[in-house]
């Protein structure tokens, strides 16, 4: 792994963990900026506000910090992230630039295991398989630069994948991108680009998370059910008004498009509709304990299946080398599985695991499961462009009024559905703000390095 050394990781930085409580008040007021979302883009525009000394007011619905990014302590003898957990992009994540004190990032394995069941991929079947894979991603970065336009990763995908076709279309669309390749832009997909080189944190991504918000001002379970941003700036929430200069608003793109928070005047058309292409995929996560490694997998392998059916999971092993496994469900087949319940999850894990292991796999007796689709704060996993629609997330950067600016995973072109990219757009859109408000100066051209020769 490239530039990614574990000492990185554990150094120690006051920087990012010093406290800054600086600029927060209470539930109603006045303020510099207000943001609607604790999760990742709320945080890091907080603590970019609080940077810039300058007063906001955080406001989350839920009753924690994290949103999509939440580690559960409780259920299992070791951390279970319910949302988030892989680190992508280690080496360049702000998350990971410098970790507290007392977390341990970890270089997650770089191989992933295949298995034809009920047995374990030969050498050239694996060859086959990452060989299509490979094929796959280059094919649709091929057409995205294309001059025939946009298209669905599906129509991109070259014609002869033959009997890799199911397991390749599980592994770029429900397992990457939460949904079926037909509902995905090849061009969206294509500027994620490349994001396996992952970290893991040992005490729980959402625990990462969580640490590094210790010390803001959070006004918890505070929804805000109305922002007026025609005269002036007011977030309305059951505690109390905000007056602010400006509005950071980080909720996901499925809560944008249910109304639950009434702009007035109404969003305008334009942004509307980039945030219904924008619609969340589902992924989840059926997690349990299996004791005695029986399937003899490594620490934090993910395997997949060779399969011709769209009704298959990933399997993530042995998490930090304890005996918490999660069966990874996404896509229309994870959605329609989901809306089923918890029964019948737990039924299709046990299903599944028998059928890929065969005769070696164990009953799971107890599971916990996640729903995102039927969270009301969420509601869905994270954004992927409908296929003519990368731009979407481009039309989400620009302010309204120069003072409502949007952040979150969706508001980033490369590191979208990701919590790296959802940080980063939280710093951009304070920085936005700040800017608006004459607080920062936009950057000046770089002066130029020599004299210009005269002619
Ligand atoms: C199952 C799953 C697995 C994932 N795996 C990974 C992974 O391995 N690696 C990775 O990098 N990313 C992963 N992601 C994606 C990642 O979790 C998200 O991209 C990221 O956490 C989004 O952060 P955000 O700040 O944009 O949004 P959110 O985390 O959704 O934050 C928005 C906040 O707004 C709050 N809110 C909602 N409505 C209101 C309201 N009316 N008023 C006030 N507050 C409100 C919400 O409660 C929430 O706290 C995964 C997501 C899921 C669901």
């Amino acid at each position: 792994m490239s530039g990614f050394s574990r000492r990185t990781f554990l150094a120690v930085s006051a920087a990012l963990t010093a406290a800054p409580v600086l600029g927060a008040v209470p539930a109603a007021g006045d303020v510099d900026i207000v943001i609607v979302g604790a999760g990742a883009a709320g945080i890091a525009a907080a603590r970019r506000i609080a940077e810039a000394k300058r007063s906001f007011a955080l406001l989350e619905a839920a009753d924690r910090v994290g949103g999509r990014c939440v580690t559960d302590t409780k259920s299992f003898a070791v951390p279970f992230d319910r949302g988030a957990h892989w680190i992508h992009r280690p080496e360049t994540n702000p998350l990971t630039k410098s970790p507290p004190t007392g977390f341990e990032i970890y270089a997650a394995p770089r191989s992933q295991s295949l298995r034809v069941p009920p047995r374990a991929a030969r050498e050239g079947e694996l060859e086959q398989y990452f060989s299509a894979l490979v094929r796959s991603n280059r094919a649709v970065i091929d057409v995205s630069r294309g001059k025939a336009g946009d298209t669905s990763v599906r129509a991109a995908l070259p014609r002869d994948l033959g009997e890799w076709q199911a397991s390749v279309e599980f592994a770029l669309g429900p397992y990457s991108t939460g949904k079926d390749l037909d509902r995905v832009s090849a061009l969206d997909f294509a500027r994620a680009g490349e994001r396996e080189a992952d970290a893991l944190c040992r005490q729980g991504f959402g625990a990462l998370l969580a640490k590094l918000a210790a010390g803001i001002l959070v006004q918890l379970s505070t929804p805000v059910n109305e922002l007026e941003w025609g005269n002036g700036l007011e977030a309305r929430t059951p505690k109390g008004r905000i007056r602010a200069r400006a509005a950071i608003v980080t909720v996901s793109t499925g809560v944008l498009a249910s109304g639950d928070i009434a702009f007035s005047p109404a969003l305008p058309k334009r942004q509307l509709d980039a945030v219904n292409a924008l619609s969340l995929g589902s992924f989840d996560h059926i997690a349990f304990e299996l004791p005695g490694n029986p399937l003899g997998l490594a620490s934090d392998d993910v395997v997949f299946e060779k399969t011709t059916s769209s009704k298959t999971a990933a399997f993530v092993a042995n998490i930090g080398g304890s005996r918490l496994c999660t069966i990874e469900v996404a896509g229309s087949f994870g959605r329609d599985l989901t809306k089923q319940g918890e029964a019948a999850m737990i039924a299709f894990a046990n299903d599944w695991l028998g059928s890929v292991f065969g005769g070696s796999a164990r009953k799971i007796t107890r599971a916990v499961v996640t729903r995102w689709n039927d969270d009301p704060l969420a509601r869905g996993a994270f954004s992927a462009a409908s296929p003519g629609n990368a731009d979407a997330r481009r039309i989400l950067f620009e302010p309204l009024r120069d003072r409502v600016f949007f952040a979150g995973e969706a508001v980033h072109d490369t590191l979208w559905g990701t919590v790296g990219g959802a940080w980063e757009s939280g710093t951009r859109a304070a920085e936005a703000a700040l800017k608006k408000m004459g607080v920062l100066r936009d950057e000046q051209p770089a002066l130029p390095q020599r004299k210009r020769r005269r002619l």
